[in-house]
């Protein structure tokens, strides 16, 4: 059977690939989207509990993890939130803002998929899905791609395959691998926007699962003010996914459970309710059982009356920076995202197409770009789709 030429082929039906599709067929470009999953947009169907966090009103570069900080500005300018919103509302679909800039649909991620879809067949897109693809070769300036029993030429090549964090949703690190076969560096990839894991030397806080507190968590520069949540195996919760994506195997983080404090409150308490307990003062602004395991940490159990001004103002100084140590992560099976990934200091930031071989393209979380939580990783996958659907 004879090969089949498109303009350009897209590897990846995620947000990225579709929107990058979509972008390049309504310019009239003939392009082939081929997925080996049976359906497209796994990821937008389960992000953001089914309701799909599809962007981020903050939207700024400094946001994304990269090893180019500056790398995803120029298609972060081009493709903006309002853009996204634009094509939303164009297809009639009713969101709202949730907290910290969050877009949510009101009704179903599934819209978005929908969307992605018909705004595909505006642009006469052809679809290829629920093959594997077997083989990506580039000769005589045209890439080669093998799927099922069917073979597709391009002289553009788009890989828009994510990165391997849930894999029990197809999720894979196939981009790596082609990056590898066309000699494109990689960045380490690493679970990011995932849980942290505690050792046995802070088994005490596991007795805490279920408990959640809103905190100040800080490693080296980072810092996020989010909820926390104590799971079985460790630290979950907004505050713990997004400080993740910064912490690195033997890093220490901090944790301020009481970041609206001013320094000597502790002393002040002492003053005014010399009878009452830490636990106590700690009850009044956190969970019962949070502040039992602290002051029970801390070792001050008696009244205020009893304690020293100095051991005050050493607990107050361990309750603004209680220093966990994290013994790893969830790993990809829990990630959110991918960090690292295909590195950005051989691609093109206005067209994401690679510098060592031109018509290659890399787009979305296959790359070395990782946004924080709240939208932000979709935002990239847009402005990425767009920026490299102009171009192909
Ligand atoms: C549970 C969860 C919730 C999330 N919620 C949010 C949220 O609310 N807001 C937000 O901004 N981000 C969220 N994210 C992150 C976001 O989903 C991703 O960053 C985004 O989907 C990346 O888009 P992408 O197109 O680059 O990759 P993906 O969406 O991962 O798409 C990659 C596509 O490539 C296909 N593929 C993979 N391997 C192969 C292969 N070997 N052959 C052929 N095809 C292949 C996959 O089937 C998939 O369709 C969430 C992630 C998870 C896991």
């Amino acid at each position: 059977m004879l090969p089949e030429s498109y303009d350009a082929i897209v590897l990846g039906a995620g947000g990225a690939g579709l929107h990058c599709a979509a972008i390049a067929g309504q310019r009239g470009r003939h392009i082939l989207v081929i997925d080996h999953a049976n359906e497209p947009g796994k990821k937008i169907l389960i992000s953001g509990g089914g309701r799909c966090n599809f962007t981020n009103l903050g939207t700024t570069p400094d946001r994304f993890l990269s090893a180019n900080p500056h790398f995803a500005r120029s298609a972060l300018a081009r493709y903006t939130p309002a853009d996204f919103i634009a094509l939303v509302e164009r297809h009639r679909i009713a969101w709202h803002e949730k907290t910290l800039g969050q877009l949510f649909c009101d009704g179903s991620a599934r819209q978005i998929v929908a969307m992605l879809m018909d705004e595909c067949a505006a642009g006469s897109v052809d679809l290829a899905f629920g093959n594997a693809i077997t083989d990506v070769t580039h000769a005589d300036a045209r890439f080669r791609v093998t799927f099922g029993n069917r073979t597709a030429t391009a002289p553009a090549l788009v890989i828009a395959t994510g990165g391997p964090s849930i894999p029990k949703i197809g999720a894979t690190d196939f981009a790596y691998a082609i990056a590898r076969h066309f000699r494109l560096k990689l960045v380490e990839p690493r679970p990011a926007l995932v849980p942290l894991t505690l050792g046995v030397d802070e088994l005490l806080f596991k007795s805490l699962s279920g408990v959640s507190a809103e905190v100040v968590v800080r490693c080296g520069k980072a810092a996020f003010r989010e909820a926390a949540l104590f799971t079985h195996r460790g630290l979950s919760g907004p505050a713990m996914l997004q400080i993740s994506s910064y912490w690195r195997h033997s890093q220490a983080i901090d944790v301020d459970f009481l970041p609206d404090r001013a320094p000597g409150w502790l002393k002040d308490a002492k003053r005014a309710r010399p009878r009452t307990t830490l636990q106590k003062l700690l009850g009044a602004a956190l969970p019962e059982r949070l502040a039992e395991v602290l002051a029970s940490r801390l070792g001050l159990e008696s009244e205020l009356a009893n304690i020293t001004d100095a051991r005050l103002l050493a607990a107050e100084q361990a309750l603004a920076a209680w220093c966990f140590h994290p013994s790893g992560t969830e790993g990809f099976a829990k990630a959110e995202v991918t960090a690292g990934g295909i590195s950005t200091a051989e691609l093109s930031s206005k067209t994401l197409e690679s510098v060592k071989l031109p018509g290659l393209y890399v787009i979305g979380e296959a790359m070395d770009v990782t946004g924080w939580l709240g939208g932000y990783n979709f935002q990239w996958a847009w402005a990425s789709g767009w920026a490299a659907g102009q171009a192909i």
